[in-house]
């Protein structure tokens, strides 16, 4: 944990970390994230959501504990050079007959060194009853509940500096049933872990809210309980204004993922409305086959972009200060780690987790910026040079210290040729 902010004469440590070219933050948090999606980038790359889902479904149904473990390493690795401390990962596919893949993901993260928040995903609502997945990757609904319920009791910590802290997340309201999304919320609540699932991405899903249940995707979320502090969405684009206050009055968290919004053409989130409103927004990378990347100070960039350019195509002339670049890392930084309901992480001060990320401002792409911090927010981010996740450098001279990152290039990359098939 850290002890002591300050200037002057360092006190006495073990260990010195001494980088007078960097500007140190607290380390980024990752709101939103499909970790094995790693390993199925670039495909339908200019599909909407439901035409992208619809062709990556068959290609999910092969994955593996062996190329769910290569993904997330990827991903992970990918998330630490680039900034990021704490990550969620919100994994949904569990095809029949292929066991540990949760257990994979919880082993990654701690052999990379970085602190983690897996989601028990699921799916259960299969096209042969009027969902969007094809019925052979969907599960049956008790032994859903039965596997979060397992993996709470297995991985999830509760105390402040907490590695791993499990959270229940049925997919999306147009793959699971209304009954497994309550039956889900009781869960959690009974156990104290936190709610997590797709929201408001698309017009598609819009439609199908109303075409199958009579409810907007927010109204439909407030019917089956799934609103509050314990709860935050991912994506929050297509909300009206009465519900960007609802969303705000009851505490539910957005996690914004700029870059995979606009990859899938699926909307730019009201993120200005939101923060004003006083929604915890946080950031995501979202997962890699609609992002290509896990850059987290990257989405910081993006999102500042999109909001400025929301703001414009309303016909604002104060649209630059639409999102200010202390604002983005904020979002980047303390707003995800209020949406993963941690407030030990997301800002550097005594009693808070030692999370920090160097970005180095000397190189090429940084060097006599005047204002280094929304610098930073302006340019194309670079690799982090020093990230230390409680306490322990995971990341020095810009390389990956816990893992061999080109082992993980070519496992990932086999892994890919290998769901290819
Ligand atoms: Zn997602």
């Amino acid at each position: 944990m850290v002890v002591e902010v300050g200037t002057g004469r360092p006190p006495a440590a073990d260990e010195m970390v001494d980088e007078p070219n960097c500007v140190a933050m607290p380390g980024l948090v990752n709101a939103h994230d499909h970790m094995y999606q790693w390993a199925t980038r670039g495909y339908v790359p200019d599909g909407t959501l439901f035409e992208w889902l619809r062709a990556l479904y068959p290609v999910w149904a092969r994955i593996d504990a062996g190329t769910v473990g290569a993904a997330a390493r990827a991903a992970m690795a990918r998330l630490l050079l680039s900034g990021c401390t704490l990550s969620t990962d919100h994994h949904y596919v569990f095809p029949a007959g292929r066991p540990d893949i949760f257990e994979t993901l919880v082993e990654a993260a701690k052999e990379l060194g970085l602190r983690f928040h897996p989601c028990r995903g699921s799916m259960s609502l299969g096209e042969s009853k009027g969902g969007l997945p094809p019925d052979s990757v969907v599960e049956d609904e008790d032994a859903i509940l039965a596997a979060s319920e397992d993996a709470i009791r297995r991985f999830n910590d509760p105390i402040p500096g907490s590695m791993c802290r499990v959270v229940v997340a049925p997919c999306s309201p147009f793959s699971v049933t209304p009954q497994l999304m309550r039956d889900s919320a009781e869960l959690a609540r009974r156990h104290g872990v936190r709610l997590h699932t797709h929201l408001a991405e698309t017009l598609d899903e819009e439609r199908f809210c109303i075409g199958r249940f009579g409810r907007r995707p927010v109204e439909l979320m407030e019917d089956l309980g799934w609103t509050g502090d314990d709860v935050w969405y991912a994506h929050g684009i297509h909300l009206n204004d009465a519900e960007v206050h609802r969303v705000a009055a009851a505490r539910t968290g957005v996690a914004h993922c700029p870059s995979s919004n606009m990859r899938l053409g699926a909307g730019a989130c009201r993120v200005e409305d939101l923060l004003h409103a006083g929604v915890r927004v946080g950031l995501g990378v979202d997962g890699a086959a609609s992002n290509e990347d896990a850059n987290l100070a990257m989405e910081a960039h993006q999102a500042l972009l999109l909001a400025r350019l929301r703001a414009a195509m309303l016909g604002r002339d104060d649209a630059p200060r639409a999102l200010e670049a202390r604002e983005a890392w904020r979002m980047a930084t303390q707003g995800g780690a209020e949406c993963l309901g941690r407030d030990d992480c997301g800002t550097l001060e005594a009693g808070k987790c030692a999370d920090i990320a160097c970005f180095r401002v000397d190189d090429l792409a940084h060097a006599g910026v005047a204002d280094l911090v929304a610098g930073l927010a302006l340019a194309p981010p670079a690799r982090a040079q020093t990230v230390i996740v409680g306490g322990r450098v995971v990341v020095r001279g810009g390389r990956l210290l816990t893992a061999d990152e080109e082992v993980i290039t070519k496992e990932v990359a086999a892994a890919s040729v290998r769901l290819r098939g």
